[in-house]
């Protein structure tokens, strides 16, 4: 365990070199800081489906042993199975082309993908592995491999079709506590201790309403962050998310605490998002197909969950954004004809597809109730109509029902829950500073 861990240590000896500011790793703990970090609660690992619906999903969050054969690089790779490791300007259709099989696969495998959306992101490192029949050389298996907690397996079941089962290991979720003392801009002296310009995107948004990083951050001024960082098998499998933030100026302390909801709240318990909308339009349409995970299909008699709610509308109706957020994907989908995805503050992702004209970019930052495109029939669609999805920490769930942050604080029977949670935090950022290893 230790020897993966070994990279991190080293870039935070170069961190503190830089800066006097220090990172503390849970692993520490295991080898001489015991009880330290014993008071950070590691009981919630973002993608383990504990709700109910997610039984029904095809999703199977497996222990950490289960890693799948692909990992190991060393395998002896018989020819009837193809590994590519995808390269920056990768296209799958190139990849398929690449590996010489036939590109009615890919579209099988696309629309096997339709719900859920993994293929049209290729980042440049994870692996595809393509499995053919020993004999008749026809694709039956293709698995993608994004990080060490994550795997997607596309399966073909019959002639004209495949299906798909996601992996989900749910891991160990560590704490990390950067602390800092503003030298220059917030954004500098935030690199300096080793976030990243991402991140610190994320914390200056997260406060958009409430500090002025530019005006209200001075010399002197002090930071404090905590990142949780996700480990399977011992190794970190790059996946990580801030748990809690607090700006510490002459006059005003500033917090933000992520909830069990995936909001961040400050320390009084007032949520810093704005509420969300319930509904990405305007007036009345009716529910054509709701959210079920557990949809069965028509036809194959397989379960093809519905991980959003069918609004029948006519096309061009405008589309709004539930939420405050980012433009995280503008793309055009066979299936899921064109579709906007953005991510919102907290751990909240919106999508909206099928639609006929998109007004907004990729980056963009877009504002609660702001326009982002008119409604259509693009793509695999039986009528016109608006497909809206809602995930939280990673998990598609009912946009109707789903506790939103609808209301702008902690509701008061999770009040002493979110209390102790956060005291948890702050006893924690609350430490003297030290060096660990001396200077
Ligand atoms: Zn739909």
């Amino acid at each position: 365990m230790n020897a993966t861990w070994k990279p991190t240590l080293s870039q935070q000896k170069k961190n503190r070199r830089k800066r006097r500011a220090f990172l503390l790793m849970a692993v520490l703990a295991v080898v001489g800081l015991g009880g330290y970090f014993f008071v950070v609660d590691f009981s919630t690992p973002v993608m383990a489906g504990t709700d109910k619906a997610s039984t029904a999903e095809k999703l199977a969050v497996v222990p950490d042993i289960e890693i799948a054969v692909n990992n190991s690089p060393q395998d002896l790779v018989p020819d009837h199975i193809l590994k590519r490791t995808i390269l920056p300007g990768d296209n799958l259709s190139a990849i398929f082309d690449s590996v010489k099989i036939n590109q009615s696969y890919l579209f099988q495998i696309l629309a096997a993908d339709e719900s859920l959306l993994a293929l049209d992101i290729l980042r440049s490192g994870n692996t595809l592995t393509f499995t053919l029949d020993e004999e008749t050389r026809e694709l039956v298996k293709m698995e993608l491999f994004i990080h060490p907690a994550h795997q997607i397996v596309y399966h073909r079941v019959d002639e004209n079709s495949f299906d798909y089962k996601e992996i989900v290991l749910a891991g160990t979720w560590e704490p990390q506590l950067f602390d800092g003392d503003i030298v220059g801009s917030f954004y500098q002296s935030a690199i300096s201790v080793g976030l990243s310009e991402h991140e610190i995107g994320n914390i200056t948004y997260l406060f958009k309403n409430k500090v002025d990083f530019s005006r209200d951050i001075r010399a002197g001024d002090r930071f404090q962050v905590i990142r949780k960082l996700q480990i399977v098998n011992g190794k970190l499998t790059g996946q990580s998310h801030i748990e809690a933030v607090r700006i510490l100026t002459r006059k005003h302390q500033y917090s933000a605490f992520l909830f069990e909801d995936g909001n961040f709240y400050d320390d009084q318990g007032e949520s810093l998002a704005r509420a969300f909308k319930r509904y990405p339009f305007t007036g009345h349409f009716r529910i054509s197909s709701p959210f079920n995970l557990a949809r069965l299909h028509p036809v194959t008699g397989r379960v093809a969950p519905h991980k959003g709610v069918d609004f029948g509308m006519p096309v061009g109706t405008s589309i709004y954004s539930t939420g405050d957020g980012v433009v995280t994907r503008v793309k055009n989908h066979p299936f899921a004809g064109k579709y906007i995805e953005i991510k919102h503050d907290g751990r909240y992702l919106t999508r909206y597809m099928h639609l006929s004209r998109i007004t907004v970019k990729r980056g963009q930052k877009i504002q609660r109730g702001e326009r982002i495109a008119l409604s259509g029939n693009t793509g695999r669609s039986t009528g016109p109509h608006l497909h809206y999805e809602l995930h939280i920490k990673g998990r598609a769930v009912n946009p109707i029902t789903a506790k939103i942050p609808m209301t702008a604080s902690i509701p008061k029977g999770k009040f002493q829950k979110f209390k102790h949670r956060t005291a948890e935090l702050i006893s924690l950022m609350d430490q003297p500073r030290f060096d660990l290893v001396g200077s």
